[in-house]
């Protein structure tokens, strides 16, 4: 009954690994999948993490009961006073709903199929360039997809014109997905000042704003600064979601922890919210899994942990931040032509080099250098032993 099932192709990301995993070189270098790595190219387990987990570990009472069908109480609270801040007046005046989902991927994906069954409005509007998973989850929720201008090849920038012309002529109510911040592929994020007139402009039409917030922390290394665009759209009151993933800022990728949070103008709205995301979740997966949050809860609760995390937090970004100035150099002292000031001008995890197609696979088959086929390369997966092995195949592929 299968016979006539065609092989379907790889994950454009998660194919990178695949084939990388298969390269025997001993000089291959994986660049494609967002994932922390050590300067000694190690994965990276935050001690706060261990710490936390042996706390749970050595805790006689805890017991492996369901958890409820919206998560663990204390972690949807801790996950939406991190995102929203601990003043926040939405919070406060207790109109914000909050489930625990599986990571930031889940945390969209429900919000989507709320949005699909409950919002008058089917359409929603993605950056062009976006992660890649972004159109499927939104139209597997039969939302409809369409791309708003963000990146500029030409200044390797934000098009900020663009993305004002093409949300200021999207139908009023449309959903609009915005990158909390670390803009995935680009690093490119909208200043302060830019993220205002985008709110002004959103509200002004009735947009409806749909955070994906996977790199809190990552950005700045401060995790206030890099809520700051979701803090405005809820400070006007607002509705608005954000969808929140640990997997990169405490690194707890494949426990797969997450938080949807929906901001409405009433607690009673919210309550209603609520009980509706429950009638998504339970046919989907009944309730999500106890351990990872277990874990986030523990770190968000206790002052000191909290404090422990944040210094690590801000050694990861750091780590990517020294990587981005390293590769900077290394091609300038090559006089690799062309302006490479945008390596250290991009945020966050990825750097979009701008290389194209070809010089990829020029670079994966003669320096077996793995990345996207858009040019974006996780600085994350970088060390200083890499970084000239790097430099040596942009070179060759920009002047070859
Ligand atoms: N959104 C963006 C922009 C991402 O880059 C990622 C991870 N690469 C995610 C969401 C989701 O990641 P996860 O499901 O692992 O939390």
């Amino acid at each position: 009954v299968f016979e006539h099932i065609l092989q379907a192709s790889e994950d454009p990301i998660l194919g990178v690994t695949v084939a990388y995993n298969k390269d025997p070189s001993p000089v291959k270098l994986n660049l494609g999948v967002g994932a922390y790595r050590t300067e000694e190219g190690k994965p990276l387990v935050l001690n706060v993490v261990r710490r936390a987990e042996q706390m749970l570990v050595n805790d006689n009472s805890r017991v492996k009961e369901y958890l409820p069908i919206v998560g663990l109480a204390d972690f949807n609270k801790l996950s939406a006073k991190l995102i929203l801040g601990a003043d926040s007046p939405a919070i406060q005046e207790n109109r914000v709903t909050t489930v625990q989902c599986l990571s930031g991927t889940g945390s969209l994906r429900i919000g989507a199929e709320f949005l699909s069954r409950h919002y008058n409005q089917h359409i929603i509007y993605i950056p062009q360039p976006t992660w890649g998973n972004h159109p499927k989850v939104f139209a597997l929720s039969g939302i409809t997809v369409k791309f708003y201008r963000y990146y500029d090849p030409a200044t390797r920038g934000l098009d900020f014109q663009g993305l004002l012309e093409d949300l200021g002529s999207a139908p009023s109510g449309a959903i609009v997905l915005l990158h909390a911040c670390a803009h995935n592929p680009t690093g490119v994020d909208p200043t302060p000042q830019q993220w205002e007139q985008i709110r002004q402009l959103m509200r002004s039409k009735a947009l409806l704003p749909f955070f994906d917030s996977a790199y809190q922390g990552f950005a700045s290394g401060n995790l206030d600064s890099d809520a700051h665009s979701v803090r405005i759209f809820v400070a006007d009151g607002g509705e608005c979601l954000v969808a929140q993933s640990y997997a990169k800022n405490m690194g707890l990728y494949g426990e797969r922890v997450g938080a949807l949070s929906i901001v409405c103008r009433t607690p009673d709205v919210a309550g209603r919210v609520e009980s509706q995301l429950k009638l998504v979740i339970r046919p989907m997966y009944s309730n999500p899994p106890l351990h990872g949050a277990s874990i986030v809860a523990r770190i968000l609760k206790d002052s000191n942990m909290y404090q422990e995390w944040t210094v690590e937090l801000k050694a990861m970004a750091d780590r990517i931040i020294s990587m981005r100035q390293k590769l900077f150099d290394a091609l300038r002292n090559r006089g690799t032509p062309g302006d490479w000031s945008h390596i250290i001008k991009q945020i966050g995890m990825f750097t979009f080099t701008g290389l194209n197609r070809n010089q990829v696979s020029f670079m994966t088959e003669e320096y077996h250098i793995y990345m996207t086929s858009d040019g974006r390369i996780s600085m994350a997966g970088l060390s200083s032993k890499t970084v000239p092995h790097l430099a040596d195949a942009i070179h060759a592929a920009v002047t070859r």
